[in-house]
């Protein structure tokens, strides 16, 4: 029997202490128990994150109280937090959080109850009947529930012979009902229907990639049954013999070239043989679709899925997790975080849309989830499927490299064509005055509404201009807050900044110089629906941004009515570039691809092929080809070319020379720190003093450059002030910061950040 327990204590920054084990204690704890024990002069909560004999602490006391011996976490994921706290330079704690939803770690749970009645005693008819002409209210209820055989919730009996609680109390108080109160369990999705759907036959293309699918899984056959305690004993071993075994596999196709039926099929074998399956999409708000998809396919053979994402109420987070958990739901869809799902014998990990960089948590611990997934793969020994029709950098190097394993699919399902790429010059355009939307470009629309084919039209900005400028003296309306300009949004006639959210009345007059001459400049989607809606005036517009779709339906709604046909443009922000199916548009018009292109980061290339090529994608998924039109102020930029071409081999060996010359990721691992303060000059002084001490300690083959203002100077009321360092041995580097930093102290009015592969670089 183990002695003490190592507990990592809520809230106290990640430290760890030893406990001693007496009684009780040391017969049911385990790895992942909650337990209440003596800090100082209080008890708090903590999480049993190890057992052991001995101990170099002096003075233990012992454990205070057992919470739950049940563990909420398995000694696998306790290595895969320590790693990440090892990786992004966080604290132990930092990564626990991630790993384990608040809701489970809080010592009172919230059950949803529910009060069902059912019958009491035989109730004769001849008491039915004299109670008939009285309340027939209760005959009907009575009847319901001799019917039902069992309880019945009563707010359903409200719905299904409309009588209220009263009536049933009614019933109570005679005695031939009983009450009683319940749990329920809490389904996201319960309000929506899905119709069943079965699986598709594969084409040959599919075909090949899916045999080989199945050949990687074949391998981890076995592996989903071992225990935790065997894979604890044998880490070294196992990761060895995982070596061995399939590479994590990235599946490279086409959009629109059926990867999303590997996807479920390879889902359904790893039930099939009692495993479970993730399968992680980059946001779950912006992929109903995909969502809709395995539900109706898995609901017809009788699989359970379960959701995970932000938009969850704190009971049904609760509820999904247990269901996952006790093994009841195997099937785990969800954005990054549910790459920590609680699952028991996972078969398969699938990542759709891998490069996107909603994976990238943008608070500490700043994990990718991508990255996670591959290592908890290893770890649990199972399969890991990324797929993407533009992969990122990083793994396509992986890939080059033999690290991954490549699958391509270059067809689009039944032939289907890619759609027709053109560029417009629209410097050419501009000489034109025809401004927002080129000629090409109002034309091909005409020619869509005359034969009632839908048009998707993309702008990444929402608002109707992006700054007000003064034509007197210049001046442009800045946010008080952060170095940016106020967008005007026309529709709330207010000015707002899209950093920190500060709006303000639209200005009628200069505020500089009171000139009336203000004008707008730069454009959003709000002007871009207001130009359609003026050329096009008998078609049906409709906006799709974050300003548009507050209600929480909305999205849903929306997307129901195009796919019906009662929309025929649809104007909107990234909303609508990723992973919608809509065989109807034949058209997609690009209004603006410079826009990402010139940011002081190393990815914007990158990021626009990516972006052009999955807008372009939406284009064309029906019968009719798809045309698509890049308005564009570069058109030879190589991102828009290579996209323009469907060349993504072309794009992929410019860009990683490119990254080679410079060594840039994916040849290095980047690393950010920032530093900010309400005080510029603290701030400031903090940068300097940091990157003196880090030139003296850090490892040998460590870049880092000097300490400088970040590219958005300013945010929320912060000074920004960043310090870039790379390296080729990311591990090497996170521990030599975190002992750097564990030693510096900083004024206290100075947040210091620390991004590991950061993807934010403004
Ligand atoms: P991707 O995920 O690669 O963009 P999808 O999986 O969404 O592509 O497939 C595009 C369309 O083709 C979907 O409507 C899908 O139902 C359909 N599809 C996929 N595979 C097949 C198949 N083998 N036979 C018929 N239709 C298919
Ligand atoms: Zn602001």
């Amino acid at each position: 029997m183990p002695k003490y327990a190592r507990v990592m204590v809520d809230d106290s920054g990640g430290n760890a202490f030893d406990y001693e084990l007496a009684g009780e204690a040391a017969v049911r704890l385990q790895v992942g128990s909650r337990v209440r024990v003596p800090m100082r002069t209080r008890t708090v909560l903590g999480t049993v994150i190890g057992l052991s004999d001995e101990t170099e602490a002096s003075g233990v006391k012992p454990v205070t109280s057992i919470v739950s011996a049940d563990p909420i976490l398995s000694p696998l994921l306790i290595r895969l937090g320590e790693w990440m706290a090892d990786y992004y330079c966080c604290s132990l704690e930092h990564a626990l959080r991630s790993i384990l939803p608040q809701v489970i770690r809080k010592a009172e749970v919230t059950h949803k109850l529910r009060q069902f009645a059912r019958m009491a005693r035989e109730v004769a008819p001849e008491e039915l009947e004299a109670l008939k002409g009285r309340a027939p209210l209760q005959v009907s209820v009575v009847r319901c529930l001799q019917e039902a055989e069992g309880p019945v919730a009563v707010a359903d009996l409200a719905a299904r012979c409309g009588a209220s609680h009263q009536v049933v109390q009614a019933l109570v108080k005679k005695g031939w009902v009983l009450c009683e109160t319940a749990r329920v369990e809490r389904d996201p999705l319960q309000n929506e229907s899905f119709v069943p759907s079965q699986r598709l036959e594969l084409n040959p293309e599919q075909a090949t990639i899916f045999e080989r699918v199945l050949q990687a899984l074949e391998e981890f056959k076995e592996s989903g049954e071992r225990t935790d305690a065997q894979l604890e004993k044998n880490e070294g071993a196992s990761a060895e013999a995982a070596q061995k075994k399939s590479r994590p596999l990235l599946l490279y196709g086409v959009t629109g070239s059926g990867k999303t039926e590997i996807y479920l099929q390879a889902i359904q074998h790893v039930l099939e043989r009692g495993q479970s399956a993730i399968m992680l999409v980059p946001e779950i708000a912006l992929t109903p679709q995909t969502v809709e998809r395995f539900k109706s396919r898995f609901a017809s053979t009788g699989h359970e899925v379960a959701v995970l994402h932000s938009h969850l109420s704190e009971g049904e987070r609760h509820d999904e997790w247990h269901r996952i958990r006790d093994g009841r739901a195997r099937i785990v869809i969800g954005a990054r975080s549910a790459v920590f799902a609680p699952c028991q014998r996972l078969g398969l990990i699938v990542v759709d849309e891998e490069h996107e960089n909603s994976y990238k948590q943008e608070e500490s611990p700043r994990y990718h989830a991508r990255d996670i997934a591959v290592l908890r793969a290893r770890l649990e020994n199972c399969t890991v499927l990324l797929g993407s029709a533009t992969p990122s950098m990083e793994s396509f190097q992986n890939a080059d490299t033999g690290k991954y394993e490549l699958l391509r699919m270059m067809g689009r399902v039944d032939d289907r064509k890619l759609p027709l790429i053109r560029v417009v010059d629209m410097r050419l355009e501009a000489a034109k005055k025809s401004s927002i939307l080129s000629e090409k470009l109002i034309g091909a629309i005409r020619q869509r509404i005359e034969k009632r084919e839908q048009t998707i039209l993309f702008l990444n900005r929402r608002g109707f201009a992006t700054s007000l400028i003064c034509s007197a003296c210049g001046h442009v309306c800045q946010c008080q807050n952060c170095s940016v300009s106020l967008t005007f949004h026309r529709s709330q006639n207010r000015i707002l900044c899209h950093i920190c959210g500060y709006a303000a009345v639209a200005p009628t007059k200069c505020p500089e110089c009171r000139d009336p001459s203000i004008r707008h400049s730069g454009t959003g989607t709000e002007r871009v629906e207001d130009v359609v809606l003026k050329l096009f005036p008998k078609a049906v517009v409709k906006r799709m941004d974050a300003d548009a779709m507050t209600r929480r339906d909305a999205y849903r709604e929306t997307l129901n009515a195009f796919r019906t046909g009662k929309i025929d443009i649809l104007v909107g922000t990234q909303m609508i570039a990723k992973g919608l199916h809509f065989p109807n548009v034949t058209l997609v018009g690009i209004i603006n691809a410079d826009m990402g292109l010139h940011l002081p980061d190393f990815r914007a290339g990158e990021r626009t092929f990516q972006l052009l090529t999955q807008v372009a994608g939406r284009a064309g998924r029906g019968d009719v080809e798809g045309e698509v039109f890049v308005q564009s102020f570069t058109p030879f930029h190589p991102a828009i070319q290579y996209a323009r071409h469907h060349d993504f081999d072309g794009f992929w060996e410019e860009e990683i020379e490119h990254r080679r010359q410079f060594d840039y990721p994916p040849f290095t691992h980047m690393v950010i720190l920032g530093l900010r303060s309400q005080h510029q000059a603290r701030a400031e002084f903090s940068a300097v003093t940091l990157a003196r001490r880090l030139k003296e300690l850090l490892p040998p083959g460590t870049t880092l450059n000097d300490p400088a203002p970040a590219p958005l100077e300013k945010s929320h009321g912060f000074y920004r002030f960043q310090l870039l360092l790379r390296s080729r041995q990311i591990l090497r580097l996170s521990r030599a910061l975190r002992s750097v930093l564990d030693k510096l102290t900083f004024p206290e009015d100075v947040l210091v950040t620390v991004d590991v592969d950061p993807y934010q670089l403004l």
